[in-house]
């Protein structure tokens, strides 16, 4: 297909048969599995992942690119044209789990990402392509500068580990960054267990909103009362004074509980 790379839909194709092949080995495709595919452009992962025989739904924005898709004789494929963080997953994910498999828009993978912790129990594993600063602060650990949102949210539900490197030129056209290949597994036990998960989110949302201020002050600038959150830090014996990035998750969720019983009782 004579396709010219739209930049705004952030088409960087994969064209590295190596690569390709590590993203299918550590999808480990079962006889029962079904896949997601994200973005399938000209269709090098997908032509893999058909030829195992599972169902591949598969969401391209591109009309051509879908297009052209849709023209494929593969019966084990469905195509949905469409903005992915438009549709309705819960309609798009029928008989989950799915094993999601993509090389990822980058302009949009945090807002995927947060699309995939709503619907975290359709999925069994994810094998996704990053750029490499974004592998990097999905695996981080406290205390370091790449810890933030995505590393608590994700880390609390999955386990993540780096397949491969992937450098500019394994694509057309080469992207002006790194990338690293993901490999994202669901706890088989959550790291917490959370009394209100959206309260759990927007707390770490807060804690993070302004990195340099102490923990305290960047939930008050976020919007999270005083006599709220004082009486909180107390109760989980989290110094307020502390920056966001230096609590665990698991400090995290027990704040998050006291906020919530917090919330209960006033
Ligand atoms: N999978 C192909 C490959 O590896 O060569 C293409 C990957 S390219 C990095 C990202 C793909 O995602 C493009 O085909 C692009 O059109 C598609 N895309 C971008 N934004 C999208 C969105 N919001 N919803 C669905 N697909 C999107």
């Amino acid at each position: 297909m004579n396709h010219r790379p739209r930049k705004r839909f952030g088409q960087n194709f994969l064209r590295d048969q190596h690569v390709l092949d590590r993203i299918v080995a550590a999808a480990d495709l079962q006889a029962d599995d079904r896949i997601m595919e994200i973005g399938p452009g000209l269709g090098a992962l997908t032509g893999r992942l058909l030829a195992t025989g599972l169902p591949v739904l598969a969401v391209e924005i591109d009309r051509d690119l879908g297009a052209a898709l849709q023209a494929r004789t593969e019966q084990n494929l469905v195509v949905r044209i469409g903005d992915v963080l438009r549709l309705d997953w819960t309609e798009l994910l029928q008989d989950p789990p799915y094993k999601l498999i993509a090389n990822l828009p980058y302009n949009i993978s945090s807002q995927i990402l947060f699309k995939v912790l709503d619907h975290r129990h359709a999925f069994q594993r994810l094998v996704l392509m990053f750029q490499k600063e974004v592998g990097d602060r999905l695996v981080a650990t406290e205390g370091t500068r790449d810890y933030g949102i995505l590393s608590v949210l994700m880390q609390t539900w999955f386990r993540i580990e780096r397949v491969v490197k992937v450098p500019p030129g394994a694509f057309f056209p080469p992207p002006k960054v790194d990338s690293v290949v993901l490999c994202l597994e669901p706890l088989p036990e959550p790291r917490l267990v959370l009394n209100d998960e959206p309260l759990f989110r927007k707390l770490v949302r807060g804690a993070f909103a302004q990195r340099r201020k102490t923990l305290r002050n960047s939930l008050l600038g976020s919007g999270w009362p005083a006599e709220q959150i004082d009486p909180a830090f107390a109760e989980a014996g989290i110094d307020p004074g502390r920056r966001g990035e230096t609590l665990q998750i698991e400090e995290f969720g027990a704040l998050a509980n006291q906020l919530s019983c917090c919330r209960r009782e006033g």
